[in-house]
């Protein structure tokens, strides 16, 4: 089988201004992500792109030559250009898969994608949040023993306004006392879409095997499965032969 291809995109804003942030992820939250990746497996050819570079990275030669691509942004939202979040959802629609990470919720592609408004509650208080599994069968939550817990993280909380995920697989409970739907699949079009909640940029959430785990099982399992063209012909000649009907 060809190596999967993933572009793990990042927003790379918190860690150049934000002093915190560049002392937990000197490289850029992506980095930590693709090493992750590349790590995991040799079914994989792992590459980044951030929001600084023309088009983002994103060209349409490439995202004709990516599989899976996974998305944290934040801060800048706003800055990704329309045309290439078109381009994304074009892409998405045609086979390719998305891995939609923590403050992605808000991303334009991710609203794009589900058409609600995506917003949620949250806190940054370092609370311990425990992601528990809801279906230890799936192939996202494979190795993940019951629950894994995370000693620092920001709080996200319902209610999440998403459409009803269509396979639900980690539920979080957070140490305030909210739960959270923090991993959740949708399918638009011919692609797979992952929502996972943890990675506040201030923590090193990335580093955390389990995290590690479940963006290396994500990718896999938003895997293209055929590419479906957007096209809409008119079959003027029919297959069998149409008997004429009286009028
Ligand atoms: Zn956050």
């Amino acid at each position: 089988m060809k190596p999967l291809r993933v572009v793990v995109w990042g927003e790379n804003v918190h860690e150049h201004k934000h002093p915190t942030v560049a002392k937990v992820y000197p490289n850029g939250m992506h980095t930590v992500i693709a090493d992750a990746l590349k790590a995991s497996g040799d079914d994989v050819e792992v590459s980044t792109a951030t929001l600084q570079e023309p088009d983002h990275g994103l060209t349409t030669e490439r995202l004709a030559q990516t599989d899976v691509l996974t998305w944290w942004g934040h801060m800048a939202h706003g800055e990704v250009k329309d045309e290439i979040v078109s381009r994304v959802q074009k892409r998405v629609l045609e086979g390719m898969g998305l891995i939609v990470l923590h403050s992605g919720h808000y991303s334009k592609i991710f609203k794009r994608l589900l058409g609600t408004t995506c917003s949620l509650t949250w806190r940054e208080a370092d609370e311990r949040e425990r992601i528990w599994v809801c279906n230890p069968g799936h192939p996202i939550a494979a190795g993940i023993d019951t629950c894994f817990e995370l000693d620092r993280e920001e709080m996200y909380g319902e209610p999440f306004g998403i459409p009803a995920p269509e396979e639900q697989v980690f539920i979080s409970w957070f140490e305030g006392g909210e739960v959270f739907r923090s991993g959740c699949c949708w399918r638009r079009g011919n692609g797979k879409i992952f929502y996972f909640r943890p990675g506040h940029e201030t923590f090193p959430t990335y580093y955390h095997p389990m995290v590690q785990r479940v963006i290396a099982n994500a990718v896999r399992w938003a895997r293209p499965e055929g590419v479906w063209i957007d096209a809409c012909p008119n079959i003027k000649e029919p297959r069998e032969e149409i008997q004429p009907k009286e009028v």
